[in-house]
């Protein structure tokens, strides 16, 4: 007999929600206790709380839910893309939630005639709007996720997705940037970035490269002997792709431990036993993805034109743009290559406008 699959799904399948009203800033609201990963801890009377906070909107606390990793597929290049601002949050946000359920500050629900967002009569009426189907009051909270939290993740995307094109492209320029192998203590070290904020990192005299980072907007990391030697025994010196692809994995294994996946077995609609993977969060959620992309089970590439990601398994694989760009990609080529000809631009730039790699740009040359 099939089984209809139904409430097994449910079980299995990872589900996220968003407020239909929306979410909004709150600056006000005085938080009671910090929640990091589920672990609640005291505020101190002096301690720094990062403002403002990602709330969702009480006028009306209806939830819609969706199947994130079913419906948006390449969710975590769009959030990659995510304009860091509080509208581009925003804007996110409202569209596909909250980054975690367990990760922000508590904030009594007492408080919630400080949000001036609402106009009730009483604290109750305000109560009734938000828990309409809880009686007791007690102790409830909302958790506000700070805007720096977002930042941050959004930043962390964004970096470990830019790495993760440039060894696709094998950009050696790029990523000899990134890359840097230290010839006194036997191994190397990473910034990560944007390419112009980690040309101007690199500038600086190395021992000062590891405690100033932060000022150029930096993520620095380091492999030596002590942390990590059996990664360097794979690596030769001065090889760049291997370290380049070493520091990826780190990336995405750290962001996994900290986002863990839950594995479920489930019978399928045939009675077939068949894996499902769970994950905690919105977030752990969009690192699963970056690392299914990696492993090749779902590729995208990045239309060269128009900058829309596009999932490519069906595709050929040197597929560079929509069949809609074409005609603009082939003008900026033609443009391109006669710029590189009168030695007006470098290999290099023509591939930065291109949208290809340096290789690609090297083989047109070569075919002219
Ligand atoms: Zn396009």
């Amino acid at each position: 007999m099939r089984n209809e699959f139904g409430e097994f799904r449910e079980m299995a399948t990872f589900s996220w929600q968003y407020p239909v009203s929306g979410f909004y800033w709150e600056n006000n609201l005085k938080p009671l206790r910090s929640l990091e990963y589920g672990t609640e801890k005291e505020i101190h009377e002096n301690e720094y709380v990062p403002k403002p906070f990602l709330i969702e909107s009480p006028e009306v606390m209806t939830m819609k839910r969706y199947l994130p990793l079913d419906e948006e597929p390449a969710l975590f290049l769009k959030f990659s893309d995510t304009d860091i601002s509080e509208e581009g949050i925003l804007r996110f946000a409202n569209k596909y939630g909250r980054l975690w359920s367990n990760n922000g500050y508590l904030i009594d629900i007492e408080q919630i005639e400080f949000i001036p967002k609402i106009e009730v009569r009483s604290k109750e009426e305000q109560y009734n709007l938000w828990f309409p189907n809880v009686e007791e009051r007690g102790h409830s909270f909302i958790i506000g996720e700070p805007f720096i939290y977002w930042k941050t993740e959004i930043i962390s995307m964004r970096n470990a997705i830019r790495l993760w094109k440039w060894i696709e492209n094998e950009d050696i320029g790029k990523l000899s940037l990134v890359v840097n192998w230290d010839r006194v203590g036997g191994g190397f070290d990473c910034a990560l970035g944007e390419i112009n904020d980690i040309k101007l990192f690199r500038r600086l005299p190395r021992e000062e490269q590891r405690s100033r980072g932060f000022e150029y907007n930096i993520k620095y990391r380091y492999f030596n002997k002590n942390i990590s030697k059996e990664l360097l025994g794979l690596t030769k010196k001065d090889d760049i792709i291997l370290p380049a692809k070493i520091l990826l994995n780190d990336i995405i294994n750290t962001k996994l431990k900290n986002h863990p996946l839950h594995l479920r077995l489930l019978l399928d609609e045939n009675n077939y036993p068949k894996q499902f993977v769970v994950p905690e969060s919105l977030l752990g959620a969009m690192w699963f993805q970056f690392f299914q992309s990696i492993t090749g089970e779902k590729k995208y590439k990045k239309c060269a034109v128009c900058g829309t990601w596009e999932n490519v398994n069906e595709k050929r694989e040197d597929w560079l743009y929509h069949d809609s760009c074409g005609s603009t990609f082939r003008s900026r080529k033609r443009r391109g290559l006669i710029s590189i000809i009168v030695g007006k631009k470098t290999i290099e730039e023509v591939a930065e406008s291109c949208g290809v790699s340096v290789s690609v740009v090297k083989e047109w040359i070569e075919n002219k």
